[in-house]
């Protein structure tokens, strides 16, 4: 199967370009933050590789998630999505930087305010991921196209947050899964354990409060996967097992690269079910040293994670930047650097803000 990137021919954008409004400056917190959630469920009909349908976001929306759950053969994009009042968030822009990056199809979704990116059996998006973008209620159209040409069906679930402030503060529920042969060896728990506290560190930090709410042995998940971008199956078949919360999955390798991956996050977003394709974040105990001074499972694990709660490198290898203002390539030692290592622990206060945007993150408001 082609990437959607590369396999389709971008067609006429299908509405007049508009402008996006975006705030001078961070938008308003407080400690209480969100304090409503609505979850939606609808099934939508593609026709020709292409799907649209309108969304009514009420008054007080603060965030929106969108998961696409498709066919495990097609790859699906968010190319559009256009609110009132120029609460335009994922569109085409006409850019050099689209136009030389070769995405064909994807390009615009990827370079547009409210950055956008295609999956196989589906798509995600969080809403804003950019936290300068003003995000208000009222009606907004969303398209999505397929590499699938046969008309087909498939779920599309929202989560919408609201209330009049951002979270200063928010909770993530961690869950651990490990397959069977490393779930008896204590040694291997120590270091899981250790990672996660260097993670809760890494986190506080943002503003985000970690908590293990378990470590679970899970007999559908091999202790060493594949290549996600070779064979999902294994992957989709251990996140059935996943629980509220954001479900961190321990094996011993993924791929046999060298050099070896480190983690893999099935998502930028995560959806916030427990149990789908987009649903875990994987890490691999063999990418680091345990004897080593610096092992970098922790960070890892932060780093993997913070790409599922919504954030991009702040430059990947092709020289894209992130959308973020307050996020530079080579300082910071930002979490989020696509070589990032183990002083690399910084996140930016746009960065923090996205994680805490994504419904995974609880905010006080919504209480327990
Ligand atoms: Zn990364």
């Amino acid at each position: 199967m082609a990437r959607l990137s590369l396999l389709m021919i971008c067609v006429a954008c299908t509405t007049e370009p508009s402008s996006v409004l975006r705030r001078s400056s961070l938008p308003a917190q407080s400690a209480e933050g969100f304090t409503g959630r609505l979850e939606q469920s609808h099934s939508l009909e593609f026709v020709d590789g292409f799907a649209e349908m309108e969304l009514d976001l009420p008054s007080d929306a603060l965030s929106l998630l969108v998961e696409v759950e498709g066919d495990f053969d097609g790859e699906y994009l968010i190319h559009q999505l256009v609110g009132p009042q120029g609460a335009l968030v994922v569109d085409h822009p006409e850019s050099d930087m689209a136009e030389a990056s070769q995405l064909g199809a994807a390009a615009g979704p990827f370079f547009s305010a409210n950055r956008s990116v295609a999956a196989r059996g589906g798509t995600t998006l969080l809403v804003p991921n950019d936290p300068y973008l003003v995000m208000s209620g009222g009606t907004y159209h969303l398209g999505i196209r397929s590499t699938l040409r046969r008309t087909h069906r498939v779920q599309l679930k929202t989560w919408v947050q609201t209330g009049t402030a951002y979270p200063q503060r928010c909770q993530l529920s961690v869950h651990i899964h490990r397959p069977t042969p490393l779930a008896d060896d204590a040694d291997i728990d120590d270091r899981i354990l250790a990672a996660m506290t260097e993670m809760e560190s890494i986190y506080e930090q943002a503003g985000i409060e970690v908590s293990l709410q378990g470590l679970h042995q899970q007999d559908q998940l091999d202790s060493e996967l594949p290549n996600p971008a070779v064979d999902l199956e294994p992957y989709r078949n251990a996140f059935v097992a996943g629980r509220d919360g954001l479900n961190l999955y321990v094996v011993d390798s993924i791929g046999d690269e060298e050099p070896p991956l480190g983690g893999f996050a099935s998502a930028i977003p995560l959806s916030a079910r427990a149990n789908g394709l987009f649903s875990g974040v994987v890490v691999a105990l063999g990418f680091s040293d345990p004897g080593q001074e610096n092992d970098l499972l922790g960070y890892t694990m932060a780093h993997e994670s913070a790409h599922g709660l919504g954030l991009f490198h702040v430059q990947e290898f092709t020289g894209w930047e992130d959308p973020l203002t307050d996020t530079h390539p080579d300082k910071g030692n930002n979490l989020l650097g696509v070589l990032a290592r183990h002083q690399d622990r910084n996140v930016s206060a746009s960065q923090a803000l996205v994680m805490r945007t994504h419904p995974l993150c609880r905010s006080p408001g919504l209480g327990d």
